[in-house]
């Protein structure tokens, strides 16, 4: 404990030690930005079992439990189609939500899903990684899944000008109207993430190679297709619901089937 508190001491006359220098070299910024990580460490790794907080360690023994329970019930078999590498059918974009997982509408991701998420479901903030599994995994589908009560879009659509500067790029991306933060809010962002991905993507979208999918994962119902349903609200663009019901994609996908999981 002593040692964290001069740790603690030298971290603060570090930085007195940078505000009196402000024309400073970037040189010795560099060196100072060092000295405080080295501090850091120095702090963290003599924290005692006081500084544990209950949660974490709670949070932690369950997922060292789960994790165990995971290896004892999957063997040398389960991992053997994906351990040289991966070939999923989707990319999908989720929001970062807790309460949105891959598992409401695919019963086995595992190198079935190439899954980036973010707050808000956005394709901008995350580009790369839409790049990387639509131009280099090759998959047919781009999903992008929209949320009831999403955080995100209610934070878009309110003053976030006090957020920090990383979370306010990450939403200042989401083009919807100030005041409207509900499902309608939820819907167009769908509508808006599908249109900058068809851009993006538009060869691919031609040539049939790709079809991209705009979804509302409504565990609130507020959609009132049914409670946890993942209601496809645009396709390649098209929105007008009596079209989409036409569409071959939806009609399979609202098909109760049987078929082999992996046609592909
Ligand atoms: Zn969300």
């Amino acid at each position: 404990m002593k040692k964290g508190i001069w740790a603690v001491l030298w971290l603060l006359a570090a930085q007195v030690w940078a505000a009196d220098m402000p024309g400073k070299a970037d040189a010795d910024n560099e060196r100072i930005r060092a000295m405080v990580k080295e501090v850091l460490r120095e702090y963290a790794s003599n924290l005692g079992p006081k500084h544990l907080n209950a949660d974490t360690k709670a949070v932690m023994q369950n997922i060292g439990q789960d994790n165990r329970t995971f290896m004892r019930t999957h063997k040398a078999n389960y991992f053997k189609p994906f351990v040289d590498g991966q070939h999923p059918r989707a990319t999908v974009i989720t929001c970062a939500d807790s309460r949105v997982h891959a598992h409401a509408f695919d019963a086995s991701p595992d190198n079935d899903l190439f899954v980036v998420r973010n707050i808000g479901n956005q394709i901008s903030t995350a580009e790369g990684s839409v790049e990387y599994g639509v131009d280099h995994l090759h998959t047919p589908v781009l999903l992008i899944v929209g949320h009831s009560a999403c955080g995100a879009i209610k934070a878009a659509s309110a003053d976030f000008s006090q957020e920090s500067g990383p979370i306010k790029n990450e939403l200042s991306s989401i083009q919807i109207p100030k005041g409207e933060g509900g499902i309608g809010s939820v819907v167009l962002n769908v509508h808006n993430q599908v249109k900058y991905a068809m851009a993006k993507f538009e060869e691919k979208v031609i040539s049939g190679e790709l079809t991209i999918i705009g979804a509302v994962y409504d565990f609130r119902d507020d959609l009132k297709q049914g409670q946890g349903k993942l209601a496809i609200i645009n396709v390649n663009g098209e929105t007008d619901p009596k079209k989409l019901a036409q569409l071959e994609v939806v009609q399979a996908t609202e098909q109760a089937s049987a078929r082999s999981r992996r046609p592909y």
